[in-house]
């Protein structure tokens, strides 16, 4: 069979050596002679399993013992409301640049005030508003990084005063950035990471413990720092997966990683802006370097060019029904390949 260019928004492409890896615990894992779903995650062989995935994410990210990092179940959209039980006293502020970041908006109100203080609704979320008026009597700034389904990204990040948290659920680990300015920041595994049912959290350790409601348990991130992200059974096999793409992060580097998401970008970007048949949908400034949302001008034919698609063997290109059109999400294991092969297809067209 030849190769499938996976273009999936998420669940999405991982890393050949994380895939093998994990298919090999499947069998046997650590050498127990069992296999990764049927072990207990208190033994020794899993609890090294969770304590790499954790101190990988810390060593990547630069970031000092100020800070906890845990994987827990729920999704990133546990976490829209996760954030705001455990940070949000009084009154939040929020950025909406699409669907992901009104759903944490959602959330939010449910927990206090919410100050939707930029929005970019206006122009379908095709852009990232800038020059924020942030109040600085809010508990925290949220931000989503990476709009997923509308295929913008913040090339820099607001400078605050106040906690800054972020939902990176589509954008981590494929960019160098400097995470210690940020409190909290969340990323439900499946985009970039491992495979769905893990959920990291990064979070400095002085924003909690500040709001007077109580918290149960199982949302109160100290209770799941006191257990070491083992408060209950944590998602094991996806953990480990996260571990491997973790090691393979590490392996390419993130100078690399960075400088190979940038040229699939710039490779993709291109054709659209030059081809007469396609036009972008995003702020030039704005595009994201991992969802890349696209139209063609003859809407009429957007079946034949996923027909054409599908004979090269690309496969989840359609566009979110929100934008419509083409969606091309090129996480980090992507090759330049595969975007070369959707780039023929869009010149051939
Ligand atoms: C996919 C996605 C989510 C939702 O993640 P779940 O893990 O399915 O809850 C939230 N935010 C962003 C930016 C996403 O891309």
């Amino acid at each position: 069979m030849s190769k499938v260019h996976n273009f999936s928004a998420g669940p999405a492409i991982l890393p050949a050596s994380a895939i093998q890896a994990g298919v090999e615990a499947l069998q046997n894992f650590a050498g127990t002679g069992l296999s990764i779903l049927e072990v207990s995650h208190r033994s020794p062989e899993y609890v090294a399993v969770m304590e790499e995935a954790r101190s990988l994410v810390k060593e990547l990210l630069n970031l000092n013992d100020d800070y906890e990092v845990l994987y827990l179940q729920g999704g990133a959209s546990t976490q829209f409301l996760m954030t705001a039980y455990n940070l949000l006293e009084k009154k939040a502020a929020y950025v909406d640049t699409g669907t992901w970041s009104s759903k944490s908006i959602k959330e939010a109100k449910l927990f206090g005030e919410v100050d939707v203080i930029a929005s970019s609704k206006d122009k379908n979320y095709s852009y990232i508003p800038k020059d924020l008026n942030v109040p600085q009597d809010a508990d925290y700034l949220h931000i989503t990084s990476n709009n997923t389904i509308y295929g913008t990204q913040y090339k820099d990040f607001p400078d605050v005063n106040i906690p800054l948290v972020c939902d990176m659920s589509s954008d981590i680990f494929s960019k160098s950035i400097d995470a210690n300015k940020f409190d909290l920041i969340y990323a439900g595994a499946q985009k970039n990471l491992g495979p769905a049912g893990a959920t990291l959290v990064i979070v400095k350790k002085e924003v909690l413990g500040k709001v007077s409601r109580s918290i149960p348990s199982m949302m109160d991130y100290n209770v799941h720092i006191s257990k070491d992200s083992m408060f209950n059974t944590p998602p094991a096999f996806s953990v480990f997966v996260v571990m491997h793409t973790l090691r393979w992060i590490k392996d390419m580097g993130m100078t690399t990683i960075e400088a190979r998401n940038k040229a699939k970008a710039e490779m993709l970007y291109t054709e659209i802006e030059f081809n007469d048949n396609f036009k972008p949908t995003t702020a030039t400034e704005d595009r994201s370097h991992m969802n890349v949302t696209f139209l063609l001008n003859d809407e009429s034919r957007n079946d034949a060019f996923l027909e054409a698609c599908k004979e090269a063997k690309i496969s989840g290109i359609k566009g979110h029904r929100s934008v419509g059109g083409f969606r091309a999400s090129m996480y980090n294991a992507m090759g330049l390949d595969s975007v070369q092969a959707l780039v023929n297809v869009m010149q051939t067209f």
